[in-house]
This record gives structure tokens, C-alpha cells and sequence, in this order.
């Protein structure tokens, strides 16, 4: 007789692991199939990787820094092997702790790969069919690459944390959080660094401020920005590679790195056969409570292409076990999700753009631009921007962007003021905490246009 579950969960990432057990501990009897590693991108290759290789990165201004503020200067040296290996011990444990997590609330784990047999069932690497009331595709996305000339030879975030060794030189290209933090990581880690992008900016729509100060502030660390290029083809040269680009010029590097976004992992899945209408970058198309156009289908995190963000999809998978088990609908709310780039300088970043702004409200704007107090000592030309996008009618705060150290820390708490409906006299009544960088988005008296 077929097995039969009340939720079948494909994909083991952060969307489909809460959804798995929120759902389990409401009493579903659920399954979940993984055909990698429990965890998903954000454990295994992506967020969490990434903010240990950020750390790593961190310490070689530190040690610069260190010497205005009385330190002997010292030569570190860095050891890549050492660092991949800690970041794979803490990547095991972690990825412990979701199968753990899972197996706890009693969701029934299948190390294989599932594919949907029909709106009602899935078939698993192993052979075994499964029969479930509602299947919810959590199989996030895929890193794409540009069809260029020897765009194998290029890496991609998912190799990015397995290289054998730290490469000297390294081109990137794209301009958007992957590119840029990686940029970021591998400067600070010594590697030469040049970024390709196909744009006159960084990080399209981003406040404008932060996109301006976040190129300044790379070019000042000796990242070399390649802007309004492309790269057209890459070759090998020797053990090196040629990265030729459409102005005919060519860069050496050891290393190519493709950041140029991410489609949804939804490839021989049986989705279409199934009746679930597809987007055209292959997303599952999911309403407000995400459903797909088979009502026993659901889909939550990257592969829905909404808002490719971790904890979005963490909320997403929330939501749908609690609509679908719980006693009421519940919508995920992606209004004024605050969202951090670890660049150096940091973003953090919530509600309108200035730009957003003033296309639908009499805008003001407050703006800060000063020196971080680390910078003083250490004598590093550093900058730090704060900005707060306000509605000069109801005088809501309407966007918080900061670009500077702790950026990522400081807007989860201005995140709570927006949510609130804060308003910049609520900002200003709140006395500063002193002296932080923090406490300039409190003490912004007059606006800067
Ligand atoms: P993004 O969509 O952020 O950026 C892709 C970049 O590649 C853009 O600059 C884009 O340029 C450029 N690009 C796209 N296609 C081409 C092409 N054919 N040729 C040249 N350039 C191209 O994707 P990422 O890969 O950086 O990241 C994927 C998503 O993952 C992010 O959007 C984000 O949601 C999430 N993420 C979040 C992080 C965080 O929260 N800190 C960290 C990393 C990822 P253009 O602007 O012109 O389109």
C-alpha cells in the first residue's frame, strides 16, 4: 500500500525545513526529501559561509587599525586551508542541528531526490512513491551563468567555498549582493580584486547614496571597479585565465567569478506536468498565502521569486504550515523587509529609496555623512552615511539606509521604528545612545533636501 503524509516537503533549506516542522508540531504527519545537504543555500552555500568568510576578512584592517591605537604593526599571515576547514566543521554542526531539529518535531527525513508523480505524489531517487494531501515545493535556486565563451572555467558562489587555495586574482562580475560582498571578502583577504559590471552603479535598486558611497568606499580599498563592461569570454592562459572584455580589453585572473543572479531551481521537478503554472523564469507562480494553481501545490522561498531573502522564506514556510494546519489563513507580510548587503563599507537598508520616495510622496530627506570614530585613531579614510527618507505630510519615516560599520545590526532595530510606523519626531524624541555611529539617526535635525 502507497505511504500517504499530510505534507510532503521537497527541498531542505530554510523555507521547506520551517514549514516541515511547524507543520509536524501541529500535529501533520509530514515528510521531507533533501538530495544534498539539510540546511539549503543559506547554511550550506550562502549565508552563513559567507558571514564566517566576512569575519575572516575583517581581521586584516583590524590589524591595520590596531597600530593608531598603540598595537605594534605585525604581518599576518592568512591561511586559507584553515579557514575552510573551521567554516566546514561549523557548516556540519549546523547542518546537524536542522536534521535534529526535524527528526525532534517527528518529520520523516529522505536523503533523495523527489519529484513530483502528479498533484498528489511525489517519486524519490530511491523509487519509493509517496502519496501526500499537500506538497509544498521548497527548492530554492541556482546560481546562472551568462552563456559566454569558457564560462565553465568561471566559478560560481556555490564553488566560492571550496577553492583549493586563495587565488592572487580575482575578477568577479555582477554587480549585486553576491558580487560585491565576495569583492569585499577576497580584498580583504589579500587577493587582488576587480569587479565587472554591466551598469554605470552597484547594487541596482538601492538608495542611490548607498550605492554611490558603497563604490567609493570599495575603490578606496583597492577593489578596481570595471563599470559599464561585460565580459565576453574567458580563455585559459597558461595556469592562469583571460577574461576578455567587450571593450576589447583583457584581464588575468586566477579566478573568474560569475555573479550574475539566480533562477529558481524548479528543472525536471514535474511541475508543469503536474498543472502548476510556471513564470517565466521558471518560478512557481504562488498567490498571497502561497498556493500555487494546483491547490494541493505550494511553494515558499527562492524558487517563488518574491523577495530571495533567508528569512523571507523562513516566514513564507511559517505562514503555509499555519494556513494549512492552523486554525486561520495566515499571509506572509513582505512589506518593509529590512535587508543587509555585507559589504565593506556594511548596508542596511529598509523602505522606500529616496528615488521610491518622491515618486509618491512629498519626500524630505535627512542625511548624514561623517567619520566613524574607529577611523580617527586608525587613521583610515573612512566614511559612514545615514539616511533617514521621510513623508513630509504625516512625517512617517518612509526609509532607513545606512552605509557603515554595524550597518547590518543598527537597521534590524530602525526595521522595528518603520514596521511601527514611526515618525522622524519619534526618531528625534528618542534620546541618543553616546557615542555610537547609531545615534546620529536620532539627532538628524534638519533636513538635506
Ligand atoms: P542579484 O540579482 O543581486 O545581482 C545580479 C547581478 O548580476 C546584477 O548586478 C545584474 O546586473 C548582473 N547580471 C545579471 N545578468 C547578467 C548578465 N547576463 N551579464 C552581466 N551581468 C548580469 O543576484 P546575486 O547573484 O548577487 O544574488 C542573488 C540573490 O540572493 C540576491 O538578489 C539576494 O536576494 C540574495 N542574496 C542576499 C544576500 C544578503 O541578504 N546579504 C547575500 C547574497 C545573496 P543588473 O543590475 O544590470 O541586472
Amino acid at each position: 500500500m502507497a505511504d500517504t503524509v499530510d505534507l510532503f516537503v521537497i527541498g531542505g533549506g530554510s523555507g521547506g525545513v520551517r514549514a516541515a516542522r511547524v507543520a509536524a508540531e501541529a500535529g501533520a504527519r509530514v515528510a521531507l526529501a533533501e538530495e544534498y545537504r539539510m540546511g539549503g543555500t543559506c547554511v550550506i552555500r550562502g549565508c552563513v559561509p559567507k558571514k564566517l568568510m566576512v569575519y575572516a576578512a575583517d581581521f586584516s584592517a583590524a590589524y591595520q587599525d590596531a597600530v593608531g591605537f598603540g598595537w605594534d604593526p605585525v604581518t599576518p599571515r592568512f591561511h586559507w586551508d584553515r579557514l575552510i576547514a573551521a567554516k566546514d566543521r561549523e557548516i556540519a554542526r549546523l547542518e546537524g542541528l536542522y536534521r535534529k531539529g526535524l527528526e525532534t518535531a517527528g518529520v520523516r527525513i529522505h536523503d533523495a531526490r523527489a519529484v513530483l508523480d502528479g498533484p498528489n505524489a511525489v517519486r524519490l531517487s530511491s523509487g519509493e512513491r509517496i502519496t501526500a494531501r499537500h506538497i509544498l515545493i521548497a527548492t530554492g535556486g541556482r546560481p546562472f551563468k551568462p552563456d559566454i565563451p569558457g564560462a565553465e572555467l568561471a566559478i560560481t558562489s556555490d564553488d566560492v567555498f571550496h577553492l583549493p587555495g586563495q587565488p592572487r586574482r580575482v575578477v568577479i562580475q555582477g554587480g549585486g549582493y553576491i558580487a560585491c560582498e565576495f569583492a569585499c571578502i577576497f580584498n580583504g583577504l589579500g587577493s587582488d580584486v576587480t569587479l565587472v559590471h554591466r551598469r554605470d552603479e552597484l547594487l541596482r535598486g538601492f538608495d542611490r547614496d548607498l550605492r554611490a558611497h558603497l563604490a567609493a568606499g570599495m575603490a578606496a580599498r583597492g577593489i578596481a571597479l570595471c563599470l559599464r563592461r561585460n565580459i565576453t569570454a574567458i580563455a585559459r592562459a597558461g595556469d592562469a585565465l583571460a577574461v576578455h572584455l567587450d571593450d576589447g580589453g583583457v584581464l588575468d585572473a586566477d579566478c573568474v567569478m560569475m555573479a550574475t543572479g539566480r533562477v529558481p531551481n524548479t528543472a525536471g521537478l514535474g511541475l508543469a506536468e503536474a498543472g502548476v503554472v510556471l513564470a517565466g523564469n521558471g518560478a512557481v507562480e504562488v498567490d498571497a498565502y502561497s498556493h500555487s494553481s494546483v491547490p494541493s501545490i505550494h511553494a515558499v522561498g527562492d524558487v517563488t521569486d518574491r523577495l530571495a531573502l533567508t528569512p523571507v522564506a523562513i516566514r513564507e514556510g511559517q505562514a503555509l504550515a499555519e494556513t494549512l494546519f492552523g486554525p486561520a489563513p495566515v499571509r506572509p507580510d513582505h512589506a518593509l523587509v529590512a535587508t543587509a548587503v555585507f559589504t565593506r563599507p556594511e548596508i542596511g537598508t529598509v523602505g522606500l529609496t529616496e528615488d521610491e520616495a518622491r515618486e509618491e510622496y512629498d519626500a524630505v530627506v535627512y542625511r548624514a555623512e561623517f567619520r566613524p570614530m574607529l577611523a580617527t585613531l586608525s587613521g583610515r579614510e573612512e566614511r559612514m552615511l545615514m539616511k533617514l527618507v521621510v513623508d513630509a505630510a504625516s512625517r512617517r519615516v518612509l526609509g532607513c539606509h545606512i552605509a557603515g560599520p554595524a550597518a547590518a545590526e543598527m537597521i534590524q532595530l530602525a526595521a522595528v521604528a518603520l514596521k511601527m510606523g514611526a515618525t522622524k519626531e519619534d526618531f528625534d524624541r528618542t534620546v541618543a545612545v553616546h557615542p555610537t555611529a547609531a545615534e546620529e539617526l536620532v539627532t538628524m535635525r534638519r533636513p538635506s533636501g
